[in-house]
């Protein structure tokens, strides 16, 4: 007997069909004595319509009502979902988050778990019921309801597992694991059979839109084992833990991201004196938004100005441009841009500190490409670069090439 947590992204459950047989999976793959929990996602592109009907009606995409708006999805397919296992002589009720326990800070389209009472869970799965929770969703202190941010059904799963102490966080989704690089970019990317926490995370923090970031942190702090698989086959994916079982690490980078979800800011011609940065640093955070690649460089050293450019979410440009525009204001700068035609491409490997031509070998792919490289950046376990959108596609082919090919 074994608590167990499934989850089945947005494509495994696109079409009833697809619902049908995620449910006949969940019931095949119980054994007696399991207690299981289902966590699922919005039938198939069902968040992208409903932020698009959003847009036909207003420009604030940024609202409760946004919240109360999405959260409908999730709330379509675990219905759908209790109902076919309902129909197969499987005993199942449905959970929205709130109900399910999630309790969230108030940042709607964003917000955090903080804390989560799995009561109600525990009373239904000692009924016998197989528990059916929708994926993305909590409820605020004021009782409002909130979505996790885009892919958060994933970080659901996984605090649900932790909450649970389950055993296992299985996530079904239409890949069959986590690949060196986005198989649906590279052709060629190979399938890993581990890999951990602090990998996966920086893999997913720069692109890799498999798992959601915050559901690999949470998974490491309750240190619950993630196997991504695919929904249809039954086939081993991959397991996401805190090392390496076998000598499966044999490439010093391993896995080569993209992200198209980000745009260029800079504040250009700023004086060069204490508290420029923090005024402008300060002012993003208080709306919540994530700055990432952070670059100041000077301008004119007889004038005492420096540019500050730096990335945010795509869907953060316009706010970002909003609270720019401000301090420029007010500072009296040259100018502030926005571009939101760049691209993000980055190496991850946990090798990587001690094994010194990494960048040169990214670098070089990029040039043999002909790619020009506008922002860098390093962490300790990966390298990036800023370049135009369109290139995107041929940066990752082209570094996946480099590394992949020659560094075994
Ligand atoms: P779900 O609806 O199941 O949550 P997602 O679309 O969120 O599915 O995530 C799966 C997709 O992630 C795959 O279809 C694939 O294109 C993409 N992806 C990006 N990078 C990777 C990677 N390194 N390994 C596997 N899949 C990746
Ligand atoms: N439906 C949400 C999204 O599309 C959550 C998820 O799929 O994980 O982002
Ligand atoms: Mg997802």
């Amino acid at each position: 007997m074994g608590i167990v947590v499934k989850k089945f992204g947005g494509s495994s459950v696109g079409t009833p069909e697809k619902i049908k047989a995620v449910a006949a999976r969940v019931v095949r793959e119980k054994k007696p004595d399991d207690q299981v929990v289902v966590t699922v996602s919005a039938m198939g592109d069902t968040t992208d319509d409903l932020i698009e009907l959003a847009k036909q009606v207003t420009g604030n995409t940024r609202s409760r009502e946004m919240d109360m708006l999405l959260s409908t999805g999730e709330q379509v397919s675990i219905a759908l979902l209790a109902m076919a296992l309902n129909d197969l002589g499987c005993p199942a009720v449905s959970l929205t988050g709130p109900q399910a326990g999630f309790r969230t800070n108030s940042v709607h389209m964003k917000a955090r778990i903080t804390d989560i009472n799995p009561d109600r869970v525990f009373e239904e799965l000692s009924r016998g019921n197989v528990v059916v929770v929708a994926g993305f969703q909590g409820a605020a202190p004021n009782g409002d309801v909130t979505t996790l941010g885009r892919g958060g059904s994933d970080t659901t799963a996984v605090a649900m597992a932790g909450a649970l102490n389950a055993a296992v966080c299985e996530i079904f989704t239409d890949v069959e694991g986590v690949y060196s690089a986005d198989p649906r970019v590279v052709p060629t990317a190979r399938k890993m059979k581990e890999i951990t926490y602090n990998e996966m995370l920086e893999l997913a923090r720069l692109g890799a839109g498999v798992m959601q970031p915050r559901s690999v942190e949470l998974g490491a702090r309750y240190g619950v084992p993630i196997h991504v698989r695919s929904t249809f086959t039954t086939e081993p994916g991959t397991m996401i833990r805190e090392g390496y079982t076998v000598e499966e690490k044999d490439f010093v980078v391993r896995g080569v991201t993209h992200d198209l979800n980000v745009a260029k800011a800079a504040i250009m011609g700023v004086p060069d004196k204490p508290g420029i940065a923090f005024r402008v640093f300060s002012a993003l955070a208080e709306a919540n938004i994530d700055v990432d690649m952070i670059v100041q460089s000077i301008r004119n050293t007889d004038k005492k100005i420096n540019d500050i450019v730096f990335t945010v979410a795509k869907n953060d440009a316009a706010q970002t441009r909003s609270i720019l525009e401000k301090v420029a204001a007010d500072l009296g700068v040259l100018g502030v841009v926005i571009d939101e035609d760049v691209a993000k491409v980055s190496i991850v490997g946990a090798g990587m500190l001690g094994s010194p031509g990494m960048a040169a070998r990214m670098f070089g792919a990029l040039s043999g490409a002909g790619i020009n490289i506008e922002v860098i950046s390093t962490s300790e376990i990966s390298l990036s670069c800023l370049i135009r959108a369109e290139r995107a596609k041929d940066a990752v082919n082209a570094i996946h090439a480099a590394f992949f090919r020659e560094s075994r």
